[in-house]
């Protein structure tokens, strides 16, 4: 079953063509890893999934429902139920600064969702034990590191419950001694069949937690595959200089 369907998506920054009909699906429990170099629009692609960004034309659904279908978009409140089934964590972990780990963890929910507080307690102590830091559910971000701070990032993502979670490079900014941190929480959420859609320059966790790859340059798909098919005989010439001077 395609949970996210995307067709002939196009947008321009001004003059600028970032998405040249974009067309794939994502289907349960897939894990597409989306590489590509610098500028090719890859972000611009995930935002469009969540409503960062607005597409000029194309049609993105998500579990079935109209998020937009040839560039015209469903009302405000269809557009709100449906990106609330995506969570998305971003390169810059943007916690609350003025606000502990568990409260960062449990804000969104309490808001926009209006659930109880003892159920919050307990989801956001399941997901701090889940991602290693039960112990510091009452630190603030300013007192965690990158690696700490962008795992926070995945479990406030995750207390909203979404069915579909969006990486945007999530390790990028961070030293690569940290990484693993976090890429071991991304390979467990797979292992438990989240269906995700992971942006990033570690091939490694392409190869080895992705099932899909799609390579992206200068606002096109120029290949899609397995990982094995992509990583081990591209058969664009992009992909194989991409791929080389990736590695
Ligand atoms: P990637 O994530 O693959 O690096 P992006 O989707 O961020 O690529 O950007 C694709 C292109 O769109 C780049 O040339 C970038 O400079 C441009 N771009 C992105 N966002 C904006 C914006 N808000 N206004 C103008 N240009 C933008
Ligand atoms: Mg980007």
């Amino acid at each position: 079953m395609a949970v996210i369907e995307i067709s002939n998506l196009r947008k321009s920054f001004g003059k600028l063509e970032v998405l040249k009909q974009i067309t794939f699906d994502v289907h349960k429990n897939d894990v597409v890893a989306v590489i590509g170099p610098s500028g090719s629009g890859k972000s611009t692609m995930l935002r469009s999934l969540v409503h960062l960004e607005e597409v000029d034309g194309g049609t993105i659904r998500v579990l079935g429902s109209r998020l937009v279908e040839d560039g015209v978009y469903a009302k405000p409140q269809d557009i709100k139920k449906i990106t609330m089934k995506m969570g998305m964590v971003f390169q810059h972990y943007n916690l609350f600064p003025h606000l502990t780990v568990r409260e960062n963890l449990e804000l969104a929910p309490k808001m926009v969702k209006k659930e109880p507080a003892d159920a919050l307690r307990q989801r956001s102590s399941e997901l701090l034990t889940k991602i290693g830091l039960a112990d510091r559910a009452d630190a603030y971000p300013a007192n965690l590191s990158g690696g700490q701070k962008q795992r926070v990032a995945i479990a406030r993502a995750l207390m909203m419950n979404p069915e579909i979670m969006l990486f945007d490079e999530p390790t990028s900014a961070l030293d690569p001694e940290l990484t693993g941190e976090v890429l071991k929480v991304m390979k467990d959420l797979a292992e438990e069949n989240m269906t995700m859609i992971v942006v990033t320059h570690e091939m490694g966790f392409a190869k080895e937690a992705a099932n899909r790859v799609i390579f992206m340059d200068n606002g096109e798909i120029i290949e899609m595959g397995s990982p094995a098919e992509v990583f081990e005989n591209p058969r664009n010439e992009r992909t194989k200089a991409f791929l080389n001077r990736s590695y």
